[in-house]
């Protein structure tokens, strides 16, 4: 099946606060290969994974760890390498490691949410 990409540009470790690009690979919507970036909006056309008509989702998306620090959460069974890709109204608004707080750590992996976790309000992000 198909997947897409979001790049998080001078993305900030909140461990370490060192600052990089990642390049996330999720699977929400039309996935044919095609590289997003924060703010963009997918659309749901052709290969299509998850569900449409939700306000706000996250979803699992694959990246790597911190550039730095290899963090940035103690996470040694499972690895860092995991984000939340959240979107709102089919626009990605936030891409953040993944703390466990959902269960997001297999393809397609969404939650329906009625709002942002307190610590992940879109204006967080670095
Ligand atoms: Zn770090």
């Amino acid at each position: 099946m198909g997947f897409s990409d979001v790049l998080t540009r001078d993305h900030e470790c909140p461990a370490c606060h060192h600052r990089d690009t990642y390049s996330v690979q999720f699977k929400f919507g039309d996935c044919r290969g095609e590289v997003f970036e924060i703010g963009d909006s997918i659309t749901w056309q052709g290969l299509r994974e998850g569900e449409p008509g939700h306000r706000l989702v996250v979803t699992g998306g694959i990246g790597s760890a911190c550039s730095a620090c290899n963090g940035p959460y103690d996470l040694e069974r499972v690895g860092n390498d995991w984000f939340e890709v959240y979107l709102e109204n089919d626009v990605i608004t936030l891409v953040t490691w993944d703390n466990g707080r959902f269960d997001l750590r297999r393809d397609g992996d969404f939650v329906v949410l009625d709002d942002y976790p307190p610590d992940r309000r879109p204006t967080d992000q670095g």
